[in-house]
């Protein structure tokens, strides 16, 4: 019998292939009918048998394009309307695109891969091919809705073979807006030093085809024919294997590019791009190289193959030898896989030309998981480092390539396809995650997520009929690895209420950076037509964006710091009784003015009392002092009248005459911010042992400390042993004594007494004492404990302090949710360790979960703090 469906799929179903493949489906189930895109999703009117029908809805949601996510499809019976044929019909009501989800960058597609390295292929070898499935869309998008005109690709008219594709709904480009070939779409463009021409005349014959144009004192060609284009591959790798560096511009802006199995390539980068400490991300063509350097478990292999392609922290493996400088000192190495086409060719013919095999196209790859051991070589990779000086803005056009990396690369593989929104790479770990198995951690949001929202659950259960909608908010995020956001209603009210979270924007300090926020603001609020009537930022009055806000003609709302850390938190798990939130982090001004970042609160949506934080320390030349960790150990030892301690001794001898200066500095008060801030005690703890004294980026010397644990012999059973042998030498109980070592580095919890003026937000209950934590690191240290032992019992420290902060807060109030927020909670170590302590106790514990917990939350917490007093008012 032949029915009707009337049929909503909700999700990520628009501009990833979903109509196409819904018509495909239908002339498979022969089904008649329409399907419709929607500001709420797709609408599907189907009509067909029974049988057929259903099997029809169950290949909807089993079958989808890879890209799409479907999160609900609604049924329901409707009269039959006697279709003869099944057409997808287009909305002509512009105005209805105007609120659909864009789609972010997706790595190119697997049947893109096939076609890119296929000869008898028409597209064989084009860098730009993409399909429904894959390719650009946020990057180049200039309005919406999501239409050729109103991207970057408008300038490019499509060939005949083009359009023909475009127009086929049984074809895979059918609307895919940036389809193009060598006929019609863009080229990519090579640009070199007139003086390095001779150079170019090289053995092997690879010359780049004859220059079209000059740029300065640049020669630049294009590949405008196969021949040409593959010319310029041939000419790119052959200066990457020579040790050059190239400039290669990808989907959100350009990567500096090397040899990274060249150690002198790697340091040239270094020196040239100024960047010392930094471990630089590597490109690899496929997974079976990957394991020949890291550890991948099959969450990790999933994360690295996704359609995303984030650069993942994956684990070294024991006796992998990288090239020195490359990520010296770390147990951890970015990876990524190319996802782009042109990465994919240039990747490609660098792996064929060093001769190492790595699998035809990088498409499959043969599982060469052979370790590199010791004298084994190590499979081809490739230095990628976003293209950009110092902390700025990544660069996105040629032009600016061209001026902005002239003193850094020695030639640009660009593109005439423009880049209209920056998005650097997104960075991600698994970590393993108590109950939950293994989680990914976001380290850095961008390329591949935003400008998705990010699901939120602000309304509870039992309120949700009387849930007030929020307005739209804008909040401006904090100083550093700023990143926006506006919330907004969804078609229910505050029941889906969406946060679009933008893309990691930076450090603003620096002006560039500033007014690239300015920019992706504006993009923001244009694509997504939203006019906010709200503001918030953070409590620094000095802090740009603060200012900015105040400026605005709009109510602006302040947020603490860690407030907003532990709000983001909560709206992503849909917390909204009060939790115990333990934001342990770097940098945040406080409500007192001291710099917070140690802190325990009671805290629910609307306001937070300061139950716990770490015992004040003098930062003697404020933000001199991260710079310089040896100094905040000597606020530390001065803090905690361990300046006589024989364990400090290598440490005032390091800082010479600068220790009498830190000295006058916190006695006569000038220039000594007090702070709480766990991240700083880190800095401390790797300044005192000796692991780094000059870091070259806030939160060096904690990624050491932490690296230096995985000096220990494998796992954590083999570091009791080592523990038991130094401490126990004299002990024959050598577990226990393990036990007493863990013990030792005690953190205190004593009673604060607050003065009269004090308020509950400004003044904890107690007080977290990390001064035996630290008498028992200088024990150890003049004992002459090793110091990855010494690293591990710090960490063990601060696990343990969130334990019994937790532990207090719930013998107090009974409150058994916890939050775990703030960059501390990156370091792999804390953060697993003290996940486990917590499940083990009984506690129901929430971690950032499509954010990272560092201050790349922080947006979204000052949104929601906002929305919830908007509606307390
Ligand atoms: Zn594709
Ligand atoms: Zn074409």
């Amino acid at each position: 019998m032949v029915e009707a469906l009337d049929i909503h799929v909700q999700g990520i179903v628009q501009g990833v292939g979903f109509r196409p493949f819904v018509y495909r489906m239908a002339k498979k189930y022969l089904i008649n009918g329409w399907v419709l895109n929607a500001t709420d999703g797709v609408h599907i009117h189907a009509e067909g048998e029974g049988k057929l029908l259903d099997e029809f809805v169950l290949e909807l949601s089993d079958n989808a394009p890879a890209a799409a996510q479907v999160t609900q499809i609604e049924l329901r019976e409707v009269p039959l309307e006697d279709f003869d044929r099944f057409e997808i019909r287009f909305s002509d009501a512009a105005a209805a695109e105007q609120t659909t989800l864009v789609s972010p960058e997706l790595a190119t597609c697997d049947d893109c891969l096939r076609e890119l390295f296929n000869p008898n292929d028409r597209r064989f070898r084009y860098p730009f091919i993409n399909c429904t499935n894959c390719g650009p869309r946020f990057t180049i998008i200039e309005g919406l809705p999501y239409d050729r005109a109103k991207t970057s690709m408008r300038d490019f008219t499509m060939c005949g073979r083009c359009a023909a594709e475009y127009a086929d709904p049984l074809d895979r480009r059918f609307h895919a807006q940036p389809d193009a070939c060598f006929d019609c779409g863009p080229v990519v463009s090579f640009a070199w030093r007139q003086a390095d021409e001779a150079d170019a005349a090289a053995p092997t014959g690879a010359c780049p085809p004859p220059a079209r144009r000059r740029e300065g004192d640049l020669l630049v060609s294009e590949g405008r024919t196969r021949a040409e284009s593959d010319a310029i591959f041939a000419r790119a790798v052959e200066l990457l294997r020579a040790g050059k560096i190239l400039a290669v511009k990808g989907l959100g802006g350009f990567h500096l590019a090397c040899d990274a199995n060249n150690p002198e390539a790697v340091a040239r980068l270094r020196a040239r791009k100024r960047r010392e400490g930094k471990a630089f991300a590597v490109m690899m063509a496929n997974v079976g190289d990957v394991r020949a350097v890291c550890e991948v478990n099959e969450v990790e292999e999933a994360v690295l193959t996704g359609a995303q392609r984030p650069i993942v922290l994956l684990r070294k493996r024991a006796g992998a030898h990288l090239a020195p400088r490359l990520a010296d000192g770390l147990g951890e190495l970015g990876v990524m896989l190319p996802y782009t086409p042109v990465q994919h060719l240039l990747m490609h013919d660098f792996a064929a030309a060093a001769g190492a095999g790595a699998g035809a196209a990088g498409v499959v790859g043969a599982a060469k998981a052979a370790a590199a051991g010791e004298g084994g070589a190590l499979p081809p990779m490739l230095v990628m480092t976003s293209g950009n000086l110092h902390d700025e803005p990544i660069v996105v056009s040629d032009e600016e390539a061209y001026a902005k990396l002239a003193d850094v690369a020695d030639a640009f593989l660009g593109n005439n396809r423009d880049i209209l929104t920056r998005f650097d790479d997104s960075v991600v770990r698994v970590i393993r995650a108590g109950s939950a198995g293994h989680a990914v951690q976001f380290i850095r949001r961008a390329r591949g997520y935003a400008p998705l929202p990010v699901p939120l659950a602000l309304a509870g259960q039992a309120e949700q009929a009387d849930a007030a909608a929020p307005p739209v908010i804008f909040a401006t995020g904090p100083e550093q690895k700023n990143t926006f956001a506006l919330l907004r209603a969804g078609e229910k009210g505050a029941q889906d209420a969406e946060a679009f979270v933008s893309q990691h924007v930076g450090d603003m300090e620096n002006a560039e950076t500033y007014d690239a926020w300015l920019a992706a603001r504006r993009r923001y609020e244009e694509l997504f037509e939203l006019a906010p009537a709200v503001v918030a930022c953070d409590l620094h009055p000095e802090y740009l964006t603060s200012k900015w806000a105040h400026g605005q003609a709009l109510p602006v709302t302040e947020v603490q710091h860690h407030h907003a850390h532990v709000a983001a938190v909560m709206a992503e798990h849909g917390l909204r009784d009060a939790v115990c939130g333990i934001a342990f982090d770097g940098t945040g001004y406080g409500v007192d003015g001291a710099i917070w970042g140690g802190e325990v609160m009671l805290a629910n949506l609307q306001a937070f009392e300061r139950f716990a934080n770490f015992a004040y320390v003098p930062m003697p030349g404020g933000a001199a002092a991260i710079k310089h960790p040896l100094r905040m150990a000597y606020g530390v030892l001065w803090a905690f009248d361990l300046l006589d301690h024989p364990g400090a001794a290598p440490t005032l001898e390091a800082l010479g005459a600068q220790a009498g200066i830190c000295d006058a500095m916190i006695e006569q008060g000038i220039n000594t911010p007090l702070t709480s801030s766990v991240g700083r005690l880190f800095d401390a703890a790797s300044a005192l042992l000796g692991v780094c004294a000059e870091p070259a980026y806030e939160g060096e010397g904690a990624c050491l400390l932490e690296a230096a644990i995985g000096d220990l012999a494998e796992g954590d059973a083999s570091g009791d042993a080592e523990d038991a042998a130094v401490v126990g030498a004299a002990d024959a109980a050598g577990a226990a004594a393990a036990a007493d070592a863990a013990e030792r580095y005690a953190v205190a919890v004593v009673k604060n007494t607050a003065t009269e003026a004090s308020t509950a937000q400004d003044t904890s209950v107690v007080l977290l004492d990390a001064e035996p934590t630290f008498r028992g690191l200088l024990d150890d240290v003049a004992s002459g404990v090793p110091v990855p032992v010494i690293a591990r019992r710090f960490h063990d420290a601060v696990v343990g302090a969130v334990a019994q902060a937790a532990e207090l807060v719930r013998a107090l109030y009974g409150i058994e949710a916890v939050v775990l927020a703030g960059g501390v909670f990156m370091n792999r170590y804390v953060v697993e360790h003290a996940l486990s302590a917590l499940e083990d106790a009984g506690f129901t514990v929430a971690i950032s979960r499509d954010l990272p917990p560092n201050d790349g939350s922080v947006s979204l917490g000052q949104a929601v703090v906002a929305w919830a007093k908007t509606k307390a008012m």
